[in-house]
């Protein structure tokens, strides 16, 4: 049986490469190519600029409430086809049906609106001085570049589609060679809700393509989503022609649990923000201190629930809520940080092997692990695994769990567990992460600014000040006196 073979999305439709080159894309939980897809060439990436600048022309001269309905048919268009898109991001992800179905389209789908709905809402202001005045506008970059990770393929490209393109700028896009094709149905959609072409264009292909993006000279700003490591690639290569750049990086988020804290609910927060998705989230709380009073209570009912309620398999199968890794690549990398984590001396709870359910036995996948005794110094405790491993440790000195909470270079998401409001808020004020859930975890409406401290991230996504990493700010001085000239 032939596959389908995509092309990059430009101007306005599916423009063929002239290399010839294509990449397989593969099913995680199959282990089975199910498409081809075009590598973005020379010709492809002149294409997509030339028409980004016309694209770009069209659209920010667009009046903002214009923009906003066009906007918001494409939100209802990626509703109405909510269940072929989430499809779609399971077959490329190995995400179990049953989250797609309810979280990928729909927030990706949330934050497209909310920002629709406040692009005819950014105002500039204007301040008299003496008889003069002066005002400010707030006017969109131009062509901004996006470039995504693969675990939320559509909803990252609606994350940085929404405000960069409500605030009238053109994106272009290039998802993760491992999900490429979220982003082609978005691109497909927004033409349908009658967004000019050029104005969200998607290039396929690696790396190459993505430093390409990060150097080009008339690309104003890059938006990130992705490892330290890359990013710091990208922020390199956006310094020679000095770009705007926004970074969404890793993390290894802690998670606190006190003594008097609900402990099944505490239990619940730890095993989503661990096995959700795999494991395969930034905000993931992979670093659970618990309090020495209730250690015991807290990991006989993790290990419990962890070994009766997960189920692996086909994760188009409603039932299933663990899917499989990404690739064979990431699988392995997984299993080597579990055999690190033996081999260091942490105590298995619990998994710790590959699994093969029945349903699909060629799949990548990882059985939910949960390693007990941790101590700070081990490989699992201090570096990000992107997969369903959990590292607990014990602690008895609010202090000292604080200190020892903080005491990583990432940055990126924090919670705190406990009845007692003065000490949630006391605690979590001086956690260092830019997403933090108090009795709560991973939770982000697109009201929420997102984004990450240290070297988890620059600037932020979601949230009303998104707006400001996609424009700049015009100042207007106007003479209402004459000129007092020296000359
Ligand atoms: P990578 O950093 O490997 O890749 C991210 C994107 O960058 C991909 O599209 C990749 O292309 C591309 N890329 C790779 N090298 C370069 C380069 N030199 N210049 C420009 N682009 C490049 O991340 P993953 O895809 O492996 O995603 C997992 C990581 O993403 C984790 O660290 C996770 O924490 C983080 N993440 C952060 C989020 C946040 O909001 N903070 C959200 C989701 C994930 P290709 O893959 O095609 O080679």
């Amino acid at each position: 049986m032939t596959t389908p073979v995509y092309q990059n999305f430009i101007n306005g439709h599916f423009l063929k490469n002239q290399s010839g080159e294509t990449f397989a894309v593969k099913n995680p939980a199959t282990d089975e190519v199910i498409y081809h897809v075009e590598v973005a060439d020379a010709f492809v990436q002149n294409a997509a600029i030339e028409s980004a600048k016309q694209g770009f022309a069209t659209w920010s001269a667009m009046a903002p409430i214009e923009r906003s309905r066009i906007l918001l048919k494409a939100v209802e268009l990626l509703r109405a086809r909510n269940d072929e898109l989430a499809k779609i991001e399971v077959l490329d992800t190995g995400k179990p049906w049953q989250e797609a179905e309810c979280v990928d389209v729909q927030t990706g789908a949330d934050v497209i609106e909310y920002f629709a709905g406040l692009a005819p809402a950014q105002v500039g202001q204007q301040q008299m001085v003496g008889e003069d005045f002066y005002y400010t506008r707030k006017e969109p970059l131009g062509i901004c570049a996006g470039i995504g990770a693969w675990n939320y393929p559509l909803q990252i490209a609606c994350w940085k589609s929404g405000p960069a393109l409500a605030a009238g700028n053109a994106l272009i896009f290039k998802p993760s060679e491992e999900t490429p094709l979220g982003a082609i149905k978005l691109a497909e959609i927004f033409i349908e809700a009658g967004v000019p072409a050029g104005v969200f264009n998607v290039v396929q292909g690696a790396a190459e393509v993505g430093q390409w993006l990060t150097q080009h000279a008339d690309i104003e700003k890059v938006s990130f989503t992705g490892e330290v490591g890359t990013g710091k690639k990208v922020v390199a290569s956006a310094a020679g022609s000095l770009k705007d750049v926004t970074m969404e990086l890793g993390g290894k988020s802690p998670l606190l649990v006190f003594d008097d804290a609900d402990i099944s609910q505490a239990v619940s927060a730890a095993m989503l923000g661990n096995f959700y998705t795999q494991g395969e989230i930034c905000t993931n709380c992979t670093r659970i201190y618990v309090h020495k009073n209730v250690y015991q209570q807290f990991i006989d009912e993790l290990k419990t629930r962890t070994e009766q309620n997960i189920i692996a398999g086909d994760p188009m199968n409603s039932e299933v809520n663990l899917g499989a890794l990404i690739s064979k690549n990431h699988h392995d990398l997984v299993m080597g940080y579990i055999d690190k984590g033996i081999s260091e001396g942490a105590t298995l709870l619990t998994g710790g092997k590959a699994l093969k359910p029945d349903s699909a036995p060629n799949g990548y996948f990882v059985a939910p692990t949960v390693f007990t005794d941790c101590t700070d110094d081990m490989t699992i405790v201090k570096e990000e695994i992107f997969g369903p491993v959990m590292s607990v440790l014990v602690f008895d000195d609010e202090d000292d769990a604080i200190r020892r909470a903080n005491d990583t270079h990432l940055g990126l998401a924090a919670g705190v567990f406990t009845k007692d409001i003065k000490r949630a808020h006391r605690v979590i004020h001086q956690l260092q992460a830019g997403i933090c859930w108090i009795n709560s975890y991973g939770n982000s409406p697109a009201e929420m600014p997102v984004g990450g401290y240290k070297q988890s991230g620059i600037g932020r996504e979601n949230g009303i000040e998104t707006l400001e990493h996609y424009t700049q700010t015009k100042s207007i001085y106007v003479g209402m006196t004459d000129i007092e000239s020296p000359f």
